[in-house]
């Protein structure tokens, strides 16, 4: 049965009655989730989020 508001089978993300996406990781930066789906990069035993992955890249 589809979505009443967004008229699909799998709400995407911008729909109210999408399913809330479950964090699978914290990252050891910020502290902030990591979603499932979401990018994220891992450094031994650390996970660390996409916004924190970006902020370790810089030109030396
Ligand atoms: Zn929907
Ligand atoms: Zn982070």
């Amino acid at each position: 049965m589809n979505c009443e508001t967004c008229g699909l089978t799998v709400c995407p993300a911008g729909c109210p009655n999408a399913r809330p996406r479950e964090a699978v990781f914290t990252c050891a930066e910020c502290g902030e989730n990591v979603l499932e789906g979401e990018g994220a990069f891992r450094i031994g035993e650390d996970v660390f989020c996409e916004f924190c992955v970006e902020n370790m890249h810089f030109t030396a």
